[in-house]
């Protein structure tokens, strides 16, 4: 396995709960975009405020509906507080949920929908980890450079591998989100997620989390302008905190022209993929665990996986 994110992780989990002897190679976990993220399990709102999860609600709720019993083997809590969206589109937005066949309810603090779920990166990344020691997964601090003879998978995010032909296809998209571990939303760990055009405020542990920036083709890890504009423009009332009494975390994302991952067997024997999660792979890591360990097993892996086959954009033979 190469790459201990929420991917990898939570696939190693699921393989060695299959009996599989599993090694992670990753030379950075720490840089990982699974321990910047927001931890939101949003099939909802990702479906309707972000054009290009657009088509894939029913996928994103199935991924949604394997969170509870793989949590619960690991040990993560999730907060299905739910999630609030207000803004200039709210009766677009509300026809666009309705549509989804999903509840809502006007709130005095927005469009309320309660199948919009979260979890806490950080905290969920150490569950994983944990979990995946507790299961005999070992862990090896160096990049995998060629799986030559084994079986791999490959869940490095955004980051390309020469033994993973179809990882060509993964573009970058740097994010970047403020904790807050001071003012009036450091304390803010568990509640709806606040949502607006452009931006949102997740609850955390260690203080709320305002954010995302979306910066295509980008993969340098400071902090920069954009997370500043993102905030004076979508949350003017904070602006008055010191930037903004929080610090900025940096992530990259790996994205595919259809905005799903890449999921299965590579055209090259012995190799799976599972990377390009964009900004649903904490959503999704249950999900893709289960396919990638149904494909291993040689198994049916379900209605979803031919919507995330790792090889829909890339010829049936290797060049
Ligand atoms: C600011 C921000 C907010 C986000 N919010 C959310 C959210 O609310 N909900 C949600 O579902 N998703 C969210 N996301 C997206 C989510 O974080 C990603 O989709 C997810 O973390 C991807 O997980 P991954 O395991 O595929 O990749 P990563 O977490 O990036 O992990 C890949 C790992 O592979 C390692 N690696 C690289 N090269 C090699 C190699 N050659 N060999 C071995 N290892 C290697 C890297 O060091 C890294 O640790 C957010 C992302 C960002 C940046």
């Amino acid at each position: 396995m190469a790459g201990a994110g929420a991917l990898g992780l939570s696939i190693a989990v699921e393989l060695a709960d299959a009996g599989a002897a599993v090694t992670v190679f990753d030379p950075s976990p720490e840089t990982s975009a699974s321990a910047a993220a927001a931890g939101m399990l949003a099939p909802v709102f990702e479906a309707v405020l972000d054009p290009v999860a657009r088509g894939h609600f029913a996928l994103l709720l199935a991924a949604r509906d394997a969170w509870p019993a793989f949590a619960e083997r690991i040990g993560i809590l999730l907060d299905r507080s739910g999630a609030t969206y207000a803004g200039e589109r709210s009766l677009e937005v509300r026809k666009a949920v309705a549509d989804l066949g999903v509840a809502s309810e006007v709130r005095r603090e927005g469009l309320f929908v309660g199948d919009d779920w979260r979890l806490d990166a950080e905290i969920a990344l150490e569950r994983l980890r944990e979990a995946a020691v507790d299961r005999g997964v070992a862990f090896v601090n160096a990049p995998l450079e060629d799986p030559d003879g084994v079986e791999a998978v490959a869940a490095t995010g955004w980051q390309g591998l020469k033994w993973a032909p179809e990882s060509v296809m993964i573009s970058a998209i740097k994010g970047q989100i403020i904790r807050m571990s001071d003012g009036p939303l450091a304390n803010r760990t568990v509640g709806p997620v606040e949502r607006r055009d452009g931006g949102y405020i997740a609850p955390g542990v260690s203080g709320a989390m305002v954010g995302a920036t979306m910066q295509s083709g980008r993969t340098d890890r400071v902090g920069d302008e954009a997370i500043v504009d993102l905030v004076e423009r979508t949350f003017p009332e904070l602006s008055a905190a010191p930037v903004y009494g929080g610090d900025v975390r940096v992530g990259i994302r790996g994205a595919t022209p259809d905005g799903l991952p890449l999921v299965g067997p590579s055209i090259r024997p012995g190799v799976w993929i599972a990377m390009g999660a964009r900004r649903n792979g904490w959503l999704l890591a249950p999900l893709v665990a289960a396919i990638t360990r149904a494909y291993l097993a040689g198994e049916d892996p379900g209605p979803w996986a031919p919507n995330l086959d790792a090889r829909r954009f890339t010829a049936p033979e290797e060049p």
